[in-house]
């Protein structure tokens, strides 16, 4: 999505912030997951916390800046092509984390 085939994604215990997102090529980028501030019980589970934030750093990829247009329109593209995906072919929304639907 957004143009990226190739990202990496890395566990730091300690950063600056949640998660951070960087831009390597047209194609390619990563992010890093801030695992002494989100805890690995986060990463157990598929739900909007999730996916807020991953929409969010992915959006990175094409806008750096918060108070961008790119930036918002970005997130809103992701957001529909998310949902596009869950509509049209709902067996690639599911992995070995379990959903926060099951937690309910
Ligand atoms: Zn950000």
């Amino acid at each position: 999505m957004l143009g990226v085939v190739n990202l990496t994604v890395r566990y730091p215990l300690e950063m600056g912030t949640t998660a951070c997102y960087s831009r390597r090529s047209a194609t390619s980028g990563s992010i890093d997951f801030n695992v002494g501030q989100l805890g690995l019980r986060w990463f157990d589970t598929i739900g909007v916390t999730q996916d807020e934030l991953m929409i969010h750093e992915v959006a990175h990829h094409r806008a750096a800046n918060h108070y961008s247009e790119e930036l918002h329109e970005a997130c809103c593209e992701l957001g529909a092509k998310l949902k596009q995906l869950a509509m049209e072919q709902p067996e690639k929304m599911t992995g070995s984390a379990k959903s926060s639907n099951e937690d309910q």
